[in-house]
């Protein structure tokens, strides 16, 4: 297994939430252009989301060939990367979207060094109190799970590719989480249901305070033993490509519970409609190049008319 890429001069590190998952080469195609070995990735995605409210730390690995430019971005953002150990060959994603964006096919998946990887967690990341399990082998998941040492809230989100290869260890891990976040797809597939208030009942008999169901540009709804919610999708006219979607909403969202540190209905929803739209963004761009522009501003002001969308 790889060394740590210790940063050179990092202070002592805070990271909090704790962003496990992939930093990838993305290869993609959409109706409105394609792009080939651009950074990407569930922890990237998540990582630069989350970043907007908090101090996130990364748990992942990358090859030798990774350019260095990708790194020096997750960096420049404020995001530790002194959990992401270097292998040799990067996790590589190759998909495309037909005009029903909600759908990714993938062409293929190249695990590379994500095939071997056995997750180290630093140790200066392991009092972080909030832990986002993002799409990556269950197992690792477990991993990370049982080297944390007092977390407040356990955010796990996963995908096809490990519903299809590792039910088994996705279903122990998704015990041992207090949110389960998915797509409706995955919903659907995970607990044999096409209802989704059935899959989300299912849901909840295994993890300890909710689910949430995305349902792509149709925004995303929040199931609870108590209350129910439901997020409008933001209302996009220019959409270039939904890759990393999913990971900005889980990002955004437990970034934004960790920077207030407040468990509860009310700060769920937020965190919910914050997510929502940090995804929104990332859907005008190709890869991660909207969230090279975003700006805290620009999140308020979507977040605003989200608010006035569902006002009635
Ligand atoms: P999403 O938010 O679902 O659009 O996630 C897209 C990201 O997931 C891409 O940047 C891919 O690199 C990454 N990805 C694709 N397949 C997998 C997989 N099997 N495990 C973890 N990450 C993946």
């Amino acid at each position: 297994m790889g060394t740590f890429l210790n940063s050179p001069h990092s202070a002592p590190c805070m990271a909090d939430p704790i962003m496990l998952g992939t930093v990838a080469l993305d290869s993609i195609e959409t109706p409105f252009g394609k792009i080939q070995d651009a950074l990407g990735g569930s922890a990237t995605f998540s990582s630069i989301a989350a970043s907007f409210f908090s101090k996130p730390g990364i748990i992942s690995i990358i090859g030798k060939d990774f350019p260095r430019q990708h790194l020096d971005f997750i960096r420049s953002k404020g995001i530790d990367t002194d959990g992401i150990a270097i292998g040799n060959k990067t996790f590589r994603w190759s998909g495309y979207y037909e005009f029903d964006m909600n759908e990714a096919k993938t062409r293929s998946t190249e695990l590379n060094d994500l095939a071997t990887y056995d997750a180290q967690i630093p140790e200066s990341y392991r009092g972080a109190k909030y832990v986002f399990l993002g799409n990556m082998d269950p197992v690792q998941q477990l991993k990370v799970l049982e080297s944390m040492k007092h977390p407040r809230l356990i955010v796990l989100d996963t995908m096809n590719f490990w519903i299809q290869n590792k039910k088994e260890d996705l279903m122990r891990a998704i015990k041992r989480a207090d949110i389960l976040v998915c797509n409706d797809g995955e919903a659907r597939q995970l607990f044999q249901t096409a209802n989704l208030v059935k899959a989300a009942n299912k849901a909840l008999e295994l993890v300890s305070t909710a689910v949430i169901i995305k349902k792509g540009e149709h925004g995303a709804l929040l199931f609870t033993n108590d209350f129910h919610f439901s997020a409008p999708g933001y209302p996009l006219e220019d959409i270039k490509d939904p890759t990393g979607c999913g990971d900005c909403f889980g990002g955004g969202f437990i970034g934004y519970l960790a920077h207030h540190n407040i468990m509860n209905a009310e700060s769920m929803k937020k965190a919910v409609v914050y997510g929502s739209v940090v995804a929104s963004y990332n859907a005008e761009g190709f890869g991660t190049e909207r969230l090279k522009t975003l700006t805290m501003d620009d999140i308020k002001q979507r977040y605003q008319i989200m608010k006035d969308i569902r006002e009635f």
